[in-house]
């Protein structure tokens, strides 16, 4: 008999200390589809009960979902409520770290998060063979791109919160001097998705300590491992517990109560759109600080002047990179008519090499998606789009995929390039998040800035072409919070970072992270 397989316990880390929870939520791996984690479920449902006699109309409008009709005589006043004493905890322990760490110098703050930045840079092989199998992209992703861009995040806000400055503006003729200073704003609530789990988390945890605030974060309930080894680098680093507290869950529980904590004054947030409308009712009572990076539809602007050597190898990375799972990934190409056709040839044949394999196949492009549900949701897409008369050039229900009888289960497909489409279908309106990409043809560049802008979201674009002048009209009317020309995902970590409309609230980078993380106040000085 095969031994029972030993699970991996995450715990919340709180005050410096791991703690064990009283529930737990199954944590797969993306690549076999079975069971290997177990991450604390942070918080709980509590239900009171309560006889009710009076006021008996307004109780059956109350409880209508609980009562059927008829009952009224037997009325119970039941309410769930869901009290999450994990945050509580988090909560008292940032709070109490707050004075200490938040009167530390930034180049005492920048020694530990540079600490911070060598100890994550030693344990960069375990920390990507462990974000790998959490999330299912490929190993070589997680070692050239997920955990490098952790140890940068630490590093680079390390040496940006060094130089700082702040204004200052004088009033001779009525002997005044103005100045502004920035201060934390306090405990910092964190939030971050699935897609790249250290990567985004560091992102926000970095620029807010950095600033002098202390933390609490909830990473994805569906990746939450690196998040926890982690935690295990912040005694050695230096960081005072209480600074840096992480309780995992899901969102309605863990997530909600922390977004709701009347001590928390910041969200910056990670995730997608219905999420987001989720946080922002819960913080507007509150009137908190949000940052909100949400999802995009993005479009590449293919014109033919393009130099298709370099576009073509490009549009399929910035296509299927991470199994499509990046918010900046291209999902509506539009290829000018004159070369749609050794456009579509060429890429849908480079598609066709984009091999798909087990995460730590060194040959694989593509590994795993998610979870079983993001996968089934990804393909009803494929389905809907053959529905209304589109073509599947390539990918799943096209061609097949060769897995080895371990990974039959995991949640694995096919990149896919779909044609023939309609902007009004839902795949060239919603964000997929997946290796889904639609490739489309157009004449002129008004008709195609205006179909490129014509969805809710505003995140990226990218626009190929060796005409400069056009570069430059088309990027700055695109509605896009980024515009990548004759490239794809060359990041400058010093200016903002961020979606217009429905993509996102604020930006982040050098300048943005700061300002967002403390607060402005203007001090006026009469001195004659
Ligand atoms: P999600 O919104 O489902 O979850 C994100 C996080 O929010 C998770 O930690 C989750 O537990 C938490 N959460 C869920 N419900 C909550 C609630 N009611 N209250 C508080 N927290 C809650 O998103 P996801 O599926 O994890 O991530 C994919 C989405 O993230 C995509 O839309 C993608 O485009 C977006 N994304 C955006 C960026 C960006 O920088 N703009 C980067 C990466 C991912």
């Amino acid at each position: 008999m095969a031994a029972p397989v030993k699970l991996l316990m995450l715990e919340n880390f709180i005050d410096g200390k791991f703690l064990p929870c009283n529930s737990y939520i199954d944590s797969y791996d993306p690549s076999t589809g079975e069971v290997y984690c177990k991450v604390p479920n942070s918080g709980k449902e509590e239900v009171h009960i309560r006889h009710s006699v009076f006021n008996m109309k307004l109780a059956m409008f109350h409880l209508s979902s609980f009562c059927h009709a008829g009952d009224e005589s037997k009325v119970l006043h039941v309410l769930v409520k869901c009290s999450t004493p994990e945050i509580e905890a988090a909560v008292q322990a940032a709070r109490g770290a707050f004075p200490g760490w938040s009167s530390k110098s930034p180049q005492e703050r920048a020694q530990v998060l540079n600490r911070l930045a060598d100890l994550l840079e030693q344990s960069l092989e375990e920390l990507a063979q462990a974000e790998s199998k959490d999330q299912g992209k490929t190993l070589t992703m997680a070692r050239t791109m997920d955990i490098p861009r952790a140890v940068q995040n630490f590093r680079f806000f390390a040496s940006s919160v060094l130089h700082h400055t702040t204004e200052c503006t004088q009033m001779d003729h009525l002997g005044c001097l103005h100045y502004t200073v920035r201060t934390p704003v306090g405990i910092a609530g964190l939030i971050s998705p699935w897609n790249l789990p250290l990567y985004l988390l560091t992102w926000k945890i970095a620029p807010a300590i950095a600033a002098g605030n202390t933390v609490i974060a909830k990473p994805s309930e569906l990746t939450s491992v690196t998040a926890w080894m982690l935690c295990k680098l912040l005694d050695k680093a230096g960081v005072p517990p209480g600074v840096i507290n992480i309780v995992f869950g899901v969102g309605p529980r863990a997530g909600e109560a922390l977004v709701s904590h009347p001590e928390v004054p910041l969200i910056s947030f990670t995730g997608s759109q219905p999420t987001a409308e989720r946080i922002t009712q819960l913080s507007a009572p509150h009137c908190k600080k949000l940052s909100l990076e949400l999802g995009g539809k993005n479009p590449a602007i293919i014109f033919e002047d393009a130099n298709l050597e370099e576009c073509i190898p490009t549009t399929i990375r910035s296509s299927f990179a991470n199994q499509g799972e990046i918010c900046l990934c291209t999902s509506r190409i539009f290829v000018q008519k004159s070369i749609y056709s050794e456009f579509l040839k060429r890429f849908v044949e480079a598609t066709r090499k984009w091999k798909v394999g087990i995460p730590s196949d060194p040959s694989a492009c593509m590994g795993a998606l998610i979870s079983k549900e993001h996968l089934e949701k990804v393909r009803s897409y494929i389905k809907r789009a053959r529905a209304e008369g589109a073509h599947i050039l390539c990918g799943e229900g096209v061609d097949n995929l060769n897995l080895p009888p371990r990974n039959q289960a995991g949640y694995f497909m096919l990149p896919t390039v779909i044609t023939d489409i309609k902007d009004e279908s839902c795949c060239m309106k919603e964000e997929i998040f997946g290796p889904v990409t639609c490739v489309v043809p157009f004449d002129s560049e008004e008709e195609v800035i205006r179909r490129a802008n014509g969805v809710k979201y505003g995140l990226a674009a990218t626009v190929w072409s060796s005409n400069v002048g056009r570069i430059h009209r088309v990027a700055k009317k695109l509605q896009s919070g980024l515009v990548w020309t004759n490239c794809w995902l060359i990041r400058e970590l010093n200016l903002p970072f961020g979606g217009m409309k429905s993509s996102g609230i604020g930006r982040e980078g050098a300048k943005d992270s700061h300002d967002f993380f403390t607060e402005i106040k203007t001090i006026t000085v009469k001195h004659e």
